[in-house]
């Protein structure tokens, strides 16, 4: 099956007339992901959403530049303005209580420039009856209002199902392809080898071939097979669009990415032996962790490197990104075409991780062994119990462990387990989310 590109709402409007409240409320918390992920905060800006079966993407403009005050100057910032490009439905927020401001007359005058499809929605209306709430806002020429509580949610079926209208309906698509095939995202910054990859991964003919013409806003994915097993590349168009553009200051679109990311089975982040590893290359990889996207590092452009400097990546891999303690990093040269077997197999041994299905018996026998070698400690003289454990979801593997007293158990126990478990399933390239439960 193809799982399609989710569709894009984002939220522009000036400061406090409830973006983010609204963002928040749209927006999957899969708080309990990022609880259950150390060194992970939720990205306040993207997120996934869903409403009646559809699944889509949100960006809040707003909290892209949050020091400045300057509404206008927000719009201008790279991501806003790239969010703005890929945006399938743009939503003004104003303020029922505040009125028209003369900050969203120019906010309105800015988004008209652009020719796209625009909702108007009038905010903090709950207690007003719909048409004196938006009366005031008829005078930006800018359509029907919709008034909407983001606080109280009242409102907010009735816009989303006005804004979906009409965009492909996108549904859960999280579980194995019938026939076996990978969905593999290759992401990074600009330059660091991702289409190389691409080429070398697919073969120079084949991308030709793929290169239609009349499709550059829609990604294209490309099916091929390596040692066999079956894969497909998401956004291949993206990743080739970005490669030939590149001017030297190009930036790496976020919403983008997070679309390629939504679609993929596992995700290759990659980054470049021969730059700077940094900041956004672990946001990349916080954004991939936050969606609980399996993972495979690729550290790139290997070839040639003397033994010193081959070190000194390896030094700045371990410092600077995150998850590494469960996505695998593979050393490749996508010019070469070394160290791609490696990668392959990471990436399948990612999907494999991420699939896999376990039976409550073998989830808790592998508790009962660790438990049996280390046991948890006693609380008050009350030893904590740990009965059985069951398999919660998977696409990220989810255990959850029943017992009594699991509150009081120590994260060095739980990181303790999580490692029996890692190791008992095999699991790479995907994080383990434990979830305890005290009952009975
Ligand atoms: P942003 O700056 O546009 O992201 O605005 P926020 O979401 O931070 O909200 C600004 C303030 O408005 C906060 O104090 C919110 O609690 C409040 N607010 C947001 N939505 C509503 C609403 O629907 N009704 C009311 N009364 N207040 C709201
Ligand atoms: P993208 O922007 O991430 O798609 O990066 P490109 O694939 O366009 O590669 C950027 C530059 O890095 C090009 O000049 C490539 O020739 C070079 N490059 C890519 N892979 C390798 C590699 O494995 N080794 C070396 N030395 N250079 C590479």
């Amino acid at each position: 099956m193809q799982a399609a590109k989710l569709p894009l709402l984002v939220l522009v409007g000036r400061p406090n007339v409830g973006k983010s409240t609204l963002f928040n409320r749209l927006t999957d918390t899969r708080d309990a992901l990022v609880a259950d992920l150390p060194g992970l905060t939720r990205d306040r800006q993207y997120g996934s959403a869903r409403f009646e079966n559809r699944r889509f993407m949100v960006v809040d403009t707003g909290g892209l530049m949050p020091e400045s005050r300057d509404p206008l100057a927000v719009l201008a910032e790279d991501q806003a303005r790239m969010a703005l490009e890929e945006a399938d439905r743009i939503l003004f927020v104003v303020d029922a209580q505040a009125g028209l401001t003369p900050s969203d007359a120019a906010i309105a005058r800015e988004l008209r420039k652009r020719g796209q499809e625009l909702t108007l929605v009038v905010n903090k209306a709950e207690g007003r009856d719909r048409d004196t709430a938006s009366a005031d806002f008829h005078a930006l020429g800018l359509g029907e209002p919709i008034a909407i509580s983001a606080e109280k949610g009242q409102g907010v079926p009735a816009l989303l199902r006005r804004v979906l209208d009409g965009l492909p309906v996108v549904e859960d698509d999280e579980l194995p392809d019938e026939d076996g095939t990978v969905r593999v995202a290759i992401v990074g910054r600009p330059n660091v080898g991702k289409s190389t990859l691409v080429n070398r991964l697919l073969g120079e003919d084949r991308l030709l071939a793929a290169d239609v013409p009349g499709t550059t806003r829609d990604a294209i994915s490309v099916d091929f097979d390596y040692d066999g097993r079956p894969y497909r590349l998401i956004d291949t168009a993206g990743v080739r669009r970005r490669a030939r553009v590149w001017e030297g200051v190009e930036k790496i679109s976020i919403v983008k990415t997070l679309q390629a990311i939504e679609q993929a089975h596992v995700v290759v982040a990659v980054v470049d032996a021969r730059a700077d590893i940094g900041e956004q290359d672990a946001r990349l990889m916080g954004l991939i962790a936050q969606r609980g996207r399996a993972m495979v590092l690729a550290v790139n452009k290997w070839d040639g490197l003397a033994g010193d400097v081959r070190e000194q990546v390896r030094y700045q891999v371990s410092l600077k990104l995150p998850f590494l303690d469960y996505a695998p990093t593979a050393f490749i040269s996508a010019r070469h075409g070394s160290g791609l077997g490696e990668l392959m197999d990471f990436v399948q041994q990612a999907y494999e991780s991420t699939m896999r299905e376990l039976s409550t018996g073998e989830v808790t026998r592998v508790l009962e062994q660790a438990v049996e070698s280390h046991q948890p400690p006693a609380v008050l003289g009350r030893r904590i119990k740990l009965r059985y454990a069951h398999q919660g979801g998977r696409n990220p593997p989810r255990i959850v462990v029943h017992g009594n007293q699991t509150e009081k158990l120590p994260a060095a126990y739980k990181r303790y387990l999580a490692n029996r478990f890692r190791d008992a399933f095999k699991l790479v390239g995907v994080p383990l989310l434990l979830s305890f439960k005290t009952g009975d």
